[in-house]
Order: structure tokens, then C-alpha cells, then sequence
């Protein structure tokens, strides 16, 4: 039978020393990545806590209304009418936070690409205040373009996607704001020429200090109270804004005083033809 001889390899001390520093970095990894794994599970089950919790609240309201209607009782037709006004508007914000998940999911799907290109910043920008400016939503505000003369660069994005990050931005200076107020889209090349930094600047209610490190989270949202009626979003505008800005290779900050307004950066790398 053939015996089978282990040799002690001939690992120098220094080699020793190599292989277990490399050891530890490799260990010291796996525990970054673990607690990584760990914080994604964790930011998951309360987007899925939430999301139920956000779905069940109106669902409960359109069944509480149409037991009503079908109940049988007699109902005045102003009632009638108020109880069908209040499933279209429970049903409208259902629509809303359906069509927000499915946008967030796609867009953090790094399997689909996005439709990049490189375009001329001043006329991408320039084409969307004008757009905005002619959006009767915005009527009653103070829409202000501030670009430098200068501004001669191009960025690599989505356009669509884009448009969706300035819109998302400018609904909530509109709706966390007076009429009357002002808001700026502002845009300016960073010292080395090598960042372009756009900006939605409003002068409306501010946010507190201790809510503006979670507001991109999607599991966050500030007190329902702050936001009018008229306007409640599904509360993932700012997390589809955070999450096309990273996927366009890019980073978003806010700054904000209560009661004096807010400013939202958006930096991108400038890209050449
Ligand atoms: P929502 O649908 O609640 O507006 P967002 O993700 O867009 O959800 O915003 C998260 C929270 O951040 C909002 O609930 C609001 O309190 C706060 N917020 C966002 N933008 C502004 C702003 N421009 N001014 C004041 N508060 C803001």
C-alpha cells in the first residue's frame, strides 16, 4: 500500500508573519462585511415593518368606508359623497407608495443598467427651470436659476433619472414651504474644476437638527404633522433621490435651520467627451 509522506513545509518566519497580518486584515474584512450584512438585514425588516404598516393604514380606511356605504343605512348624499371622496384619496396614496416601492427597488437593482450618457450641463439645466418654471404647480413661488456664465462642462447620467432627482427635490421645497417663497436650482463647479455641485435652495420650514441624518433613510420619516394634508407623499422621495444620486456615482448632502429653509447638494463627477 502506498504510504502517503507529509512534509512540514518550509514556510520562512517572515512568510509566517506575511500570511498572518494577511489573516487578520482578511478576518477584520469579514467582519466589516458581516456587519454590513447585518445592517442591511436589519434596514430591510423595518422597510418591510413600515411598508405594511404604511399599506395597512389606508386599506383599513377604504374597508372601514365601504362597509360603511354597503351597511345598508340610509346615507345623505353629502355623506355619500364625502366617504367616496376619502377612498379616492386613500386610494390615490396606496397607488403613490406602490409605484415609489417599485421605482426604489428598480433603481437599487444594480443588475438593470441605467441609460447613461454625457450631456452639457448649462442647457440640461436651463431646459428643466423652464420646464418647472411653466409647471402650474409651482405657481405662487419664486423660481430662481443661478448658473455662472462659465459653466462649460459636461456630467455622464440618466437624464430621466435625473429629472426625477430635481423633481423629488423641488415638489418637497414647494410643500415644505410658504407661497411665496423663494426656490433656487443652483449650480457651480467645485475649486479643482473636477465636481459639479447642483443645488435645490428653498427658504421654507426647515428641518430639525436631530432628524437630518436620517432623512434619506427609507425607514424615516419625519413627524407626519410637518407635512400639509394636501400634500403627503409615500415618504421615499428623498430615499429614490439618495439612491439614483449614488447609482449616477454621486453623493447628496442637506443643510438645513428650522425655520429658515434647507439646501440639498447633489455633487457629480465632471466627464469628458
Ligand atoms: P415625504 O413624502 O414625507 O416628503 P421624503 O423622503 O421626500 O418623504 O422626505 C422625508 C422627510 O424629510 C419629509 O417627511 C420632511 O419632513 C423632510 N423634508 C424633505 N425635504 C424637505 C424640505 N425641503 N424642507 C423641509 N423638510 C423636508
Amino acid at each position: 500500500m502506498k504510504k502517503t509522506v507529509f512534509e512540514t513545509p518550509n514556510i520562512e518566519s517572515q512568510t509566517i508573519e506575511e500570511l498572518s497580518q494577511q489573516l487578520l486584515a482578511t478576518s477584520a474584512k469579514l467582519y466589516e462585511t458581516n456587519l454590513h450584512l447585518e445592517k442591511v438585514q436589519r434596514e430591510r425588516e423595518e422597510m418591510l415593518a413600515n411598508i405594511s404598516h404604511d399599506l395597512r393604514a389606508p386599506i383599513t380606511a377604504i374597508r372601514n368606508t365601504v362597509d360603511y356605504l354597503c351597511s345598508g343605512q340610509e346615507i345623505s348624499p353629502e355623506d355619500r359623497d364625502s366617504a367616496l371622496q376619502l377612498i379616492d384619496r386613500r386610494t390615490k396614496t396606496l397607488e403613490n407608495l406602490i409605484q415609489d416601492m417599485y421605482y426604489l427597488f428598480c433603481i437599487e437593482d444594480t443588475s438593470k443598467a441605467l441609460d447613461m450618457e454625457i450631456i452639457p450641463v448649462a442647457p440640461f439645466l436651463e431646459e428643466y427651470f423652464f420646464d418647472t418654471l411653466a409647471n402650474s404647480r409651482y405657481n405662487g413661488y419664486e423660481l430662481h436659476l443661478d448658473l455662472p456664465e462659465t459653466l462649460n462642462c459636461n456630467i455622464r447620467i440618466d437624464v430621466q433619472k435625473m429629472i426625477r432627482v430635481l423633481d423629488n427635490l423641488f415638489t418637497n421645497a414647494a410643500k415644505y414651504s410658504e407661497k411665496g417663497s423663494d426656490i433656487t436650482l443652483k449650480a457651480q463647479l467645485s475649486p479643482d474644476g473636477q465636481v459639479l455641485q447642483i443645488s435645490v435652495i428653498d427658504t421654507g420650514m426647515g428641518i430639525p437638527a436631530d432628524a437630518l441624518p436620517y432623512i434619506f433613510n427609507r425607514t424615516y420619516t419625519v413627524s407626519s404633522a410637518r407635512t400639509p394634508n394636501s400634500a403627503t407623499g409615500s415618504g421615499l422621495g428623498l430615499s429614490i433621490v439618495d439612491a439614483i444620486v449614488a447609482r449616477l456615482s454621486g453623493t447628496i448632502t442637506c443643510e438645513s435651520t428650522e425655520g429658515e429653509g434647507s439646501t440639498f447638494c447633489i455633487s457629480l463627477p465632471i466627464a469628458n467627451f
